[in-house]
């Protein structure tokens, strides 16, 4: 039983009788124990985030997406302390004009996948959704299983951005999922600019949806991306157009094999599929294991990711030396005049480019 008169020895009621000398701002206080508070509340995200909490990974992922200053720190935590348990995982890359049936495909698919037993995350590279404000993934209802499937998450892209900005979140959102528990990382791009390129150089695998045109088959579809894929899916071999189809698996197959062999030492493959009709959903799985089980053997798979690491390493400084440099207020003033120079041809663009190189470093060394 608690002696009634002693006081209480509580530590809290211990410092009950110091009061707060006049000159301490409570302001301040308060930011210090919000801090403490919030700092408090970003452990415990991470820790359920690693506990495969779906709801904490989508709270992570707003914090690292967010321009706002203050989430950088807590961006930087989660990151660091998820990175060890990331990397378990297939990143898979899924690219494809506008129509070509990508979001179908990934419903298809990723049904399939949960099926046997994945745990599938989608996330997106979307450059337009700069200009358009909206996002490929945006209209959610267009996977409409997948969105209530327990196994599976499924994020839009991060809009607002520039392709490089989207581009490290998206790896960053990958860390995440895998942290989470996700097996199986789909990235969806369109087949615009030079989305392809970034979501190649953050996948695995890399694969583009294609349809059969009326004879002209490979119209349309830019060589570069052609070059990248690890595999062609003819998506709507279904109804008449299934002989299409059928052709074009020839003609695009004759064009692959054009390509010299890849460093994975993968031949890429061209497979028919019905995404509506959920039709050669599994074969397009069989392939991708037959392609993990060649690269994980012969050293790519590994190698690859190390590869992309200290691309995306020189990625981001290059993204950050540019914006710091355009970013900063004197040389953003000193371009117009070196332009203007320039375009009256005072000056050759070189001259003016070095004048302002220098300018930079000596603001640099100078702050
Ligand atoms: P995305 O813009 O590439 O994401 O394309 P969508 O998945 O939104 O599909 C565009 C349209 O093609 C939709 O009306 C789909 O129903 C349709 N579609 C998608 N896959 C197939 C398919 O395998 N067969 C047929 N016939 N239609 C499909």
């Amino acid at each position: 039983m608690p002696n009634e008169n002693l006081p209480n020895k509580k530590s809290l009621h211990e410092i009950d009788g110091i009061s707060q000398p006049d000159h301490v701002n409570q302001d301040s206080i308060r930011t210090i124990q919000n801090f403490r508070r919030k700092s408090l509340n970003i452990d415990l995200l991470i820790e359920k985030l690693l506990q495969g909490d779906i709801p904490s990974l989508s709270k992570a992922i707003t914090i690292i997406e967010s321009t706002n200053p203050t989430h950088k720190e807590q961006a930087h935590k989660i990151i660091q302390t998820c990175l060890p348990h990331a990397n378990k995982s297939v990143r898979i890359g899924i690219t494809g004009v506008p129509g070509v049936g990508k979001s179908t495909f990934i419903e298809a698919f990723g049904m399939y996948l949960t099926s046997i037993g994945k745990k599938v995350a989608v996330l997106a590279v979307d450059p337009s959704s700069t200009i358009s404000k909206g996002s490929i993934l945006g209209d959610k209802t267009r996977m409409e299983d997948l969105v209530k499937n327990t196994n599976a998450f499924i994020r839009p892209s991060a809009s607002g951005e520039s392709l490089g900005g989207v581009s490290r979140k998206t790896r960053e959102s990958i860390i995440l999922c895998e942290a989470c528990g996700f097996d199986t990382i789909l990235i969806e791009t369109v087949g615009v600019g030079q989305s392809e390129t970034a979501v190649h150089s953050m996948t695995d695998f890399f694969l583009l949806l294609n349809l059969a045109g009326a004879g002209d088959e490979l119209q349309g579809i830019k060589r570069g991306i052609m070059e990248m894929a690890d595999s062609v899916i003819i998506n709507k071999a279904d109804g008449d157009n299934l002989k299409h189809a059928n052709n074009a698996k020839l003609d695009i197959n004759r064009a692959l094999h054009l390509f010299p062999l890849k460093d994975s030492k993968w031949q890429p493959k061209v497979l028919l599929a019905s995404a509506f009709y959920n039709q050669g959903i599994e074969d397009v799985w069989q392939l991708l294991e037959k392609y993990f089980s060649l690269t994980k053997e012969n050293g790519y798979f590994e190698a690859n990711r190390k590869n992309q690491n200290a691309y995306w390493l020189r990625e981001t400084i290059n993204e950050q030396l540019l914006s710091n440099f355009y970013q900063n207020q004197t040389i953003y003033e000193q371009l117009q005049n070196a332009e203007n120079a320039v375009q009256n041809n005072e000056k050759s663009p070189f001259t003016a480019a070095n004048e302002l190189l220098e300018l930079y470093s000596k603001i640099k060394k100078s702050s």
